[in-house]
């Protein structure tokens, strides 16, 4: 749900200014019913918006799979000035944002829409969508200890799933192993947190895998949108 003039500003009506001017002068129906207060909030994909009596344009959905380079924040504006997410999307029209978060520091694919609900749904906690990552880590953890992150290590915020968990390459010459780890959980940092834990810090993270999608083919700081039935078995 969005304020009104936020979605009339959002179809190209006219500024957000000038459309709680459109509100207060009565031009703007919500359901067949004129509104005059600034407060309603409404959802842009069942209310039926008309201005002078004329529906609004509907906004597209959109959904993209966007390769995230490191050193980039995944939310629209930060404060202290480092590079968003928002600048690789300058071509989108629709105001999208990203579905969960990577750290500033990890690189690899990320999922960004203007579908609400649908960000919502993926990122709940009870949808378990498995996301899969490579973790550079210092050292070559014992097998011992990979096997406690597969069943689940204890967390501040208490213990983690189950996961999957296995040696993608192995380099004691340089000090350092890549694990491949699949976790059905998204909580914050989670995946330097479990490898903190076993006391094997991750030097480099790379989401490479969200639920059935895969990055293959988009070039780090590249994105393309989801098909259909991409979204489909998203949901
Ligand atoms: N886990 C982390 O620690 N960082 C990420 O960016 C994603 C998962």
């Amino acid at each position: 749900m969005d304020r009104l003039q936020k979605v009339l500003a959002e179809a190209g009506v006219a500024s957000r200014r000038k459309c709680e001017e459109l509100i207060t002068a009565g031009r703007v129906e919500v359901n067949d019913k004129v509104v005059t207060t600034l407060g309603v909030k409404v959802d842009p994909s069942q209310d039926f918006i008309k201005v002078d009596g004329k529906p609004i344009r509907r906004q597209s959905k959109v959904y993209v799979i966007f390769n995230k380079p490191k050193g980039v924040i995944t939310s629209a504006q930060d404060p202290e000035g480092r590079k968003t997410v928002t600048e690789f999307f300058k071509n989108i029209k629709q105001r999208i944002y990203p579905i969960g978060r990577l750290d500033y520091d990890t690189e690899g694919l990320l999922l960004l829409t203007n579908d609400g609900e649908f960000a919502h749904l993926l990122t709940h906690p009870k949808h378990h969508v498995p996301r899969t990552y490579l973790a550079t880590v210092k050292g070559v953890p014992h097998g011992s200890l990979l096997d406690k992150l597969k069943n689940g290590i204890e967390l501040e915020d208490g213990m983690t799933a189950p996961a999957e968990v296995e040696y993608q390459d192995v380099r004691p010459e340089n000090n350092e192993a890549v694990v491949k780890i699949t976790i059905y959980e998204g909580r914050n940092r989670q995946v330097r947190r479990m490898f903190d834990a076993i006391h094997h810090p991750v030097i480099k993270l790379k989401r490479i895998q969200f639920g059935p999608l895969q990055l293959s083919g988009i070039p780090r700081g590249k994105f393309r949108h989801l098909t259909p039935q991409e979204v489909n078995e998203l949901r």
